[in-house]
């Protein structure tokens, strides 16, 4: 075992399956800048690790990830100067003003990070339980297969909650289809695992005391195959959706998110990012509880409340 501090990572099978980890149980598997510097290693070890074919990513506790961390303690202290600052808020634009500086860390860090996990040379699955959002999805949107258990659901509310348009590796329209994508994002509502699995996004539906095991079969089928065979199948795919665009929407869109950050900021004194209460959203620490989109009703939160 490495020595990660917010990542587990563990071989399998003498080595052929890797099984990375996410492991913040107190924030719910909050991304924060640690994590993500040590989950970019941990993809890199395997990655080039010859006998390693296919990773599992998972999250330890009731959920995979709550999304970026905005808050905790430890989150804060990394992005404030002193001891507990992390090294990388002073390089990749850590050190440039304003915009600049916004941009290129959220490029290297958030976008760049995903895009690279989406072309490792292994097959990826992720392993998902509970509600995934907003930062959670481009982590599994990032793996060639999801699995899931029967309680997971998936919900970008940084639209609703945030005043941004999605977070900032836009798979939205390609995962859950365009119009299925504006629906979510303009109303911050959730789709559960079987919606997903109906989009195609989601592979197979585990009870969740399975989901380890049942995801570790699936894992070893995947692992059968020869590795050359396997990795031009994950590229012809890839490759095929790129040349529908899939790449150049994604630094499209990602300009676009730079903008949304920048509006917000101007409109703040203190710089702020994002969309507060006084904006017209709720306070994302009480919003109310995401709901599953339901068809047949205009907003949930009025049923559950009447
Ligand atoms: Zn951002």
């Amino acid at each position: 075992m490495a020595d990660y501090k917010f990542v587990t990572y563990e071989s399998v099978d003498d080595g052929r399956i890797v099984r990375i980890m996410l492991n913040r149980l107190k924030t719910r598997n909050a991304q924060n800048r640690g994590m993500l510097v040590e989950l970019d290693e941990a993809f890199l070890r395997a990655e080039a690790d010859d006998q390693v074919r296919v990773v599992i990513l998972g999250g330890v506790g009731p959920l995979f990830s709550s999304g970026h961390d905005m808050g905790s303690e430890e989150a804060i202290a990394e992005r404030t100067a002193g001891p507990g600052q992390h090294p990388t808020m002073l390089i990749n634009g850590g050190t440039r003003l304003s915009a600049e500086n916004r941009m290129l860390q959220e490029w290297h860090y958030f976008f760049q990070n995903t895009l690279r996990w989406r072309n490792l040379r292994k097959i990826t699955i992720a392993q998902v339980q509970g509600t995934t959002y907003a930062a959670g999805l481009m982590l599994v949107w990032a793996c060639d297969l999801i699995v899931a258990a029967d309680d997971a659901k998936f919900a970008d509310v940084v639209g609703a909650r945030l005043g941004m348009c999605g977070v900032e590796y836009f798979g939205h329209p390609w995962e859950f289809g365009p119009r299925r994508a504006k629906e979510l994002l303009l109303t911050g509502d959730s789709i559960d695992v079987q919606e997903a699995f109906e989009l195609g996004m989601v592979s197979k539906i585990f009870p969740r005391a399975e989901l380890e095991d049942q995801t570790l079969a699936y894992a070893r089928r995947i692992a059968k195959l020869p590795t050359m065979a396997a990795l031009l199948i994950k590229e012809s795919v890839n490759q095929t959706v790129d040349n529908m665009g899939f790449y150049n929407a994604l630094q499209a869109t990602f300009t676009l998110h730079q903008l949304n950050h920048a509006h917000w900021a101007e409109i703040h004194d203190d710089g702020y990012q994002g969309a507060r209460p006084e904006d017209g959203v709720p306070d994302w620490r009480s919003a109310p509880r995401v709901v599953v989109r339901d068809p047949g009703v205009a907003d949930p939160h009025l049923v559950a409340s009447s």
